[in-house]
């Protein structure tokens, strides 16, 4: 539509397909949306807005790496996601991720919460793995969302968004115009994939937990360290339990090698080897080759919306491979 005036006089400020997205987000996760053109833009302006050279920032030591890196100017705590924590006096800005990338580690919202308004200070979940159909951290008492959108909300593994949800209006006012401001925007058409993606996330989430739960069982007592918070065995179980909406697909193991890595990749037919996860094909991650500070074969595994059994086959096929020899 062509307007003079009102609304939408020029696309850097304005723009109607980001209005749809943002305000199924933002009903979703419970607050006012902002759209970003990534998860680390989402980010890194939640940090120009909130906060100042020296301000003191808790992020987990075992979440999102590049986090960790776009926050070295400010004074930070590294705390794990399973904690223990300390005490938040003087701090700013308390970021969790939970469950957190890759560790899958879950960390007590609410609690976590109290204890840092107590203290004054500002709590944002960082809600990629989750999705906003499977944790509401506004309504656990967190101030601020953010997530990339590129995983499992737009889901088909060919879009780059991120979002921030927030409870307070004058903060998503201020995002707003740190958007516009720096320029950085989010195109129309990923705006738009997502949204379309997004009316399938309840469908996938649900196929990918079934296959992630499948695979759990299928290779426990196979691999070291296998992660999955919705099964009852893993230590993050209770809490997730009691303060997700859902689980999703999102496994981590570990294998002996990087050429045990290699061996699984190659010898799989349904798995890629791909760093995004949530899409709508298993893919797995090898964290270690971008740096992240985790053993060398430890695997992000994204169950995507395959046939849950020609997925355990492949998978299990796979890992006999990996696992023959080194
Ligand atoms: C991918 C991811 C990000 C960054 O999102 P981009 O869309 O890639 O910029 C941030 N946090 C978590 C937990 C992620 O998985």
């Amino acid at each position: 539509m062509y307007r003079l005036g009102g609304e939408d006089t020029y696309g850097r400020p304005h723009n109607a397909t980001w209005r749809d997205l943002e305000s199924a987000l933002g009903s979703l996760d419970g607050g006012e949306c902002v759209l970003f053109p990534s998860g680390m833009a989402a980010i890194s302006a939640l940090f120009r807005v909130l906060l100042s050279t020296g301000d003191t920032l808790v992020l987990p030591s075992d979440g999102y790496f590049l986090t960790r890196r776009l926050a070295s100017t400010y004074s930070v705590v590294e705390v794990p996601t399973a904690g223990p924590y300390p005490s938040f006096d003087g701090v700013r800005l308390v970021l969790l991720e939970s469950p957190s990338n890759p560790g899958l580690n879950v960390c007590d919202i609410a609690s976590l919460a109290a204890e840092a308004h107590a203290a004054g200070a500002l709590v944002a979940v960082d809600n990629t793995t989750a999705t906003p159909l499977g944790q509401r951290p506004l309504e656990l008492g967190a101030d601020i969302v953010v997530a990339s959108d590129t995983k499992a909300v737009a889901g088909h593994s060919d879009v780059v968004l991120g979002h921030v949800s927030v409870v307070d209006a004058s903060l998503a006012e201020r995002l707003r115009d740190e958007r516009t401001l720096s320029g950085a925007i989010p195109g129309p058409f990923e705006a738009w994939l997502a949204h379309r993606g997004l009316g399938t996330l309840d469908l996938r989430l649900a196929r990918q937990a079934q296959n992630a739960a499948a695979l759990y069982e299928a290779m426990s007592g196979k691999v070291s360290g296998l992660r999955w918070p919705g099964a009852p065995e893993d230590p993050a179980y209770l809490l997730a339990a009691q303060q997700m909406r859902r689980f999703n697909g999102v496994l981590t193991f570990e294998l002996p090698s990087v050429a045990a890595v290699d061996r699984f990749l190659a010898a799989s037919e349904l798995v890629a080897a791909a760093t995004s996860f949530g899409g709508l094909h298993s893919s797995l991650d090898r964290r270690a080759q971008w740096g992240d500070p985790v053993p060398e074969g430890l695997c992000r595994f994204s169950a995507g919306c395959e046939d849950p059994a020609d997925l355990v086959a492949d998978v299990l096929r796979a890992l006999s491979h990996a696992l023959g020899s080194d």
